[in-house]
């Protein structure tokens, strides 16, 4: 009997999706895709994102060659029907966003197979979760649990070093005197006739009025099938893991990649494995090719962070999505909105909105204390935000982008995820980059001429929840502070005339 079809969603693109062993499907099932129209017309992604993700598809369905379907549609539900007719038995591995699970789950005679891309299963996180009652849910509880669970840069009972935590290592303000950190660039791909047909189409799609996109597109940056992906970390795990710990803070106007591994997309993607990636740091620093700041760090990032937060997206449920615990309802900008870096005076957030137009990527601190702290500051419906976080970058997708943005960038869900709010005055943009010397605005200014913007958002921030902010001891000493500014009247008027006028 021949095996029923398997559907593969555009962000389970890897070997290990096909895998028969591990819950995977028949090693003889046929494979159908669908590329559905819709959902680029929902939304207004970036250029670059739309490029990568059809790109990478229309990769791995030319590697598949006769064994796959491969159905361009407008909708899922159309897709499903031309490739396998309506009795639409087929198996699917457990889709990343509840919005596909949910429609996966409407289809009659559907087998889903367990979730694939991450080291830790459903089961297992629940019954973690289960012995960790209480209001929120640790990171660095978990991330133990997950190191010792995988023996993962452990020596015996121990983590390797003597010490879980290296976080204070890898703080450091970028060097001195420096425009770039001298590593070695990323890996970088060449394009191929894959990519040009992909761009003909969303030229001709925009051109059409069937589509629209904000960003700029190409060259692609980003490894679009598993050969590439694997070089990448290869690249990554040679050339600039060793520096990785170090700056993973840090910012250069100049060098905004620095040290990170840029594989959060073809992570996304399903390219590479998260298991691979961390392995592959390891053994660097068994040989001796690679610090433990660095490994620990990097580690921590996958096994850590991103394990946590896919399993917090389930955890927390639906509603978590319409979480906004500081009642925050301002809309977004049109500069915001447009990534009119050009608009902007602040030198930081202008840097920073020209990375994301241009590339569709920033490491984490620009997008937490730059492009989030912005949000937050000025009070923007955080709904808005995470929509447009998840739009305009290439690694956005729903599971990843609702904690990182509602929990940990705009703190609505009031805690949940973080102990206090991730915002700060110029001060700390100032300590750790370059990107205050060249600025017209000076961190230091709270009001006048030059009133740094984040500054005096910072201030007035603490001021407009000032009641809940001081009831919090991580934030009790910064509330404090506000009875010391004689000026806070003034600054006040200031950031409430300012509106929606670019800062
Ligand atoms: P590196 O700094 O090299 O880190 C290595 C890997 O760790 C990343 O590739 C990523 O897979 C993983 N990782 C680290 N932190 C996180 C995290 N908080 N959540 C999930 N994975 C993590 N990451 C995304 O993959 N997609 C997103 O849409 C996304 N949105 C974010 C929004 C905000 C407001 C913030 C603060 C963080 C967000 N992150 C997101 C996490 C992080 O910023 C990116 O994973 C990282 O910057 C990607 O660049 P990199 O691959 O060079 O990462």
């Amino acid at each position: 009997m021949t095996p029923r079809p398997h559907w593969l969603f555009g962000d389970q693109l890897g070997p290990h999706f096909l895998d028969p062993r591990h819950g995977g499907p028949d090693a003889q099932a046929p494979v159908v895709m669908i590329e559905a129209r819709a959902v680029l017309r929902r939304r207004r992604f970036h250029r670059a994102k739309a490029h990568l993700v059809l790109s990478a598809m229309r990769h791995r369905a030319a590697e598949l060659g006769d064994r796959v379907t491969y159905v361009r549609a407008e909708t899922y539900a159309e897709g499903l029907e031309q490739a396998v007719g309506r009795t639409s038995r087929v198996t699917v591995c457990h889709p990343t966003s509840r919005r596909a699970l949910d429609f996966v789950g409407t289809l009659e005679g559907v087998e889903i197979l367990p979730a694939k891309g991450f080291m830790v299963g459903h089961d297992d996180f629940a019954e973690w979760a289960g012995r960790h009652t209480g209001p929120r849910l640790r990171l660095e509880s978990f991330y133990r649990w997950v190191r010792e669970r995988h023996d993962l840069l452990m020596d015996g009972e121990d983590p390797a070093g003597g010490r879980w935590n290296l976080d204070h290592d890898n703080r450091e303000p970028p060097p001195r005197g420096q425009d770039t950190l001298g590593v070695r660039g990323p890996w970088q791909p060449s394009e191929d006739a894959i990519d040009d047909e992909v761009r003909n189409d969303l030229d001709r799609w925009e051109h059409d009025g069937d589509v629209s996109f904000v960003g700029r597109d190409g060259p692609r940056r980003f490894p679009a099938t598993r050969r590439e992906a694997l070089s990448a970390l290869r690249h990554f795990v040679t050339h600039r893991l060793p520096d990785f710990g170090r700056y993973e803070d840090a910012m250069l106007a100049a060098d905004p990649v620095m040290s990170h591994s840029l594989l959060s997309a073809p992570l996304n993607l399903g390219l590479l494995d998260p298991a691979e990636c961390v392995e592959r740091a390891v053994r660097a620093y068994r040989a001796g090719d690679a610090p433990l700041n660095s490994v620990e760090g990097f580690v921590r990032q996958i096994a850590g962070w991103r394990e946590y937060v896919w399993h917090l997206y389930w955890h927390f449920g639906e509603e978590y999505r319409q979480r906004n615990a500081l009642r925050h309802t301002a809309p977004l900008p049109d500069w915001f909105l447009g990534l009119d870096a050009d608009a902007v005076t602040a030198n930081c957030l202008s840097t920073v909105l020209a990375q994301v137009r241009d590339t569709g990527w920033t490491h984490h601190i620009p997008r937490l204390m730059v492009l989030g702290s912005r949000a937050l500051q000025d009070g923007w419906d955080p709904a808005a935000v995470t929509d447009w976080f998840h739009r305009c970058f290439v690694d956005g997708y729903d599971w990843v982008m609702l904690p990182n943005v509602v929990g940990m960038s705009q703190y609505a869900d009031g805690g949940l995820m973080t102990t206090k709010p991730y915002t700060s005055g110029g001060a700390y943009i100032h300590r750790m980059s370059d990107l205050c010397g060249p600025c017209a605005h000076r961190p230091s200014d709270r009001t006048g001429d030059r009133a740094c913007p984040y500054t005096a958002g910072y201030w007035a921030f603490l001021h407009r929840h000032r009641a809940r902010l001081a009831a919090n001891h991580r934030t009790a000493r910064a509330v404090k502070g506000l009875d010391r500014l004689k000026d806070l009247p003034e600054l006040l008027d200031a950031t409430a005339r300012r509106g929606d006028t670019p800062p």
